[in-house]
């Protein structure tokens, strides 16, 4: 995503780390401060030595996790979700098998940290706890960390910019079926109905060959299913669930005595929740997309965004916002809800030539998780293509180590 956002040219906009707080929905078990010096005494206080250590231990996944730009430069590509991680780093696919929770605990982690400040970062970014599975359980940290960014203008300009950039041909409309046609010169009809608007009026299903597919949206319960036709197998959603998670977005002013906060003096811009039977998942204070002061900002109204798992009733609303000027509310199949059942992942390969990218999800669900597995999909297809099988499955072993052992 950082490449994407050099390549077309976009500005990265670097998010203030603010203020942040975590609530049990009685008290605030911390608060940081507005000076950073404060903030690191009062962590250190609460979780010792744990609070440095997980930056190191966030650092060394990422690294580990780097290890498929190398991979994917060289050209190699993976069947499955776990032949992909267990390239990145064979820790990765243990990962899969135990819960955050348990991981951080064989590190050494304590319970405070990890029931108040991991089950926080959990909440936040599944609207899970801390038994979701270590891999997503640690793209959920990294997510935590200081220093996070954002396209300016919003995220979605990097897919918007770059369909001119790769020129291909994009026809707007809701796939409603696939056939697997073996003898014809494509090996694929697409049956769809168009979506944009000069041409929903005279909306008919229409059809389209194809020598190679990527489906690139989940397939899971819950999701309207593409039909697959005439396939000698069938080819249906995957059983896995995903979670749903409400965002509300107020303008106006938060309710601070709900979290024990006399006025807005220091009130947090993050309020993570640290208890699995909240209702509330999270608070943030939303900034402007474009990074410019919020335009309405009048004395102590801004826009706040709370995570629940459930649509809020107008009343509990109430509960975290004392002033309402606007609500909107968005409501997400957002992202799988996080087990161990790894025996069962969706693969890259529907059928010859037809692939399929959203599995990569259920290791863990984020734009770059997305960019990866699509990447993956586009060398496999091209490796199936063009008969690389030794580019297919293998384990990636970097040409200096080779010679190195070459002399030995
Ligand atoms: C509330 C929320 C917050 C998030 N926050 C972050 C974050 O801070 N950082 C981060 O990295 N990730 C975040 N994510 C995750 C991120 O949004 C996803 O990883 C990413 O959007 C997945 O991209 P995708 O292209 O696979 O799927 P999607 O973005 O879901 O795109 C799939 C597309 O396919 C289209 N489609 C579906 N069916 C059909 C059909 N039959 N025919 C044609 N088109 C179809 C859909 O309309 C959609 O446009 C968040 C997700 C949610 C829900």
């Amino acid at each position: 995503m950082v490449n994407f956002s050099k390549i077309l040219g976009l500005e990265q906009l670097k998010h203030d780390d603010g203020i942040l707080g975590i609530f049990d929905g009685d008290e605030m078990r911390i608060t940081t401060s507005s000076y950073s010096a404060v903030t690191l005494a009062k962590l250190f206080w609460r979780y010792g030595l744990d609070i440095y250590n997980i930056r190191s231990w966030v650092k060394d996944v990422t690294e580990k996790f780097s290890r498929i730009y190398t991979i994917q430069d060289a050209g190699f590509a993976y069947t499955s979700v776990m032949d992909l991680l267990q390239a990145m780093d064979p820790v990765f696919v243990k990962y899969m098998k135990k819960s955050i929770k348990s991981v951080l605990k064989a590190d050494g982690y304590s319970d405070r940290f990890i029931d108040e400040f991991v089950t926080g970062a959990m909440r936040t970014n599944y609207g899970q706890n801390a038994d979701i599975h270590g891999f997503v359980g640690a793209v959920s940290l990294a997510g935590v960390e200081p220093g996070l960014w954002s396209v300016k203008g919003g995220n979605y300009r990097i897919p918007e910019n770059l369909i001119p950039l790769s020129k291909i041909n994009l026809i707007q409309g809701d796939v409603k079926s696939i056939t697997l046609l073996e003898y014809q010169e494509s090996n694929y009809e697409l049956r769809y109905l168009p979506t944009s608007p000069k041409l929903a009026n005279n909306a008919e299903i229409q059809t389209k060959g194809y020598d190679v597919i990527v489906i690139a949206n989940p397939m899971h319960d819950g999701f309207p299913d593409i039909k697959f036709e005439d396939f000698p197998n069938e080819i249906k959603n995957f059983p896995q669930k995903f979670h749903r998670i409400i965002a509300t977005f107020v303008d106006g002013v938060p309710n601070n005595t709900h979290y024990g906060f006399e006025n807005l003096d220091g009130f947090p811009s993050t309020i993570l929740t640290c208890k699995n039977d909240l209702f509330l998942n999270s608070y943030g204070k939303h900034n402007d997309v474009l990074g410019n002061p919020a335009e309405k900002s009048v004395g102590d109204r801004s826009v706040g965004k709370i995570f629940t798992n459930r649509p809020p009733t107008e009343q509990e609303v109430n509960i975290y916002f004392k002033k309402k000027e606007d609500v909107r509310m968005v409501n997400w199949l957002a992202y799988p809800e996080y087990d161990f059942d790894i025996d069962n992942l969706p693969p890259f390969v529907l059928h010859d030539n037809m692939y399929y990218i959203n599995g990569i999800e259920m290791a863990a669900s984020a734009m770059e998780m997305s960019v990866i597995g699509a990447r993956n999909v586009a060398l496999l297809s091209y490796n199936h293509w063009y008969g690389h099988l030794d580019k297919i499955d293998e384990p990636y072993v970097d040409p200096s180590q080779k010679s190195d052992k070459a002399e030995l």
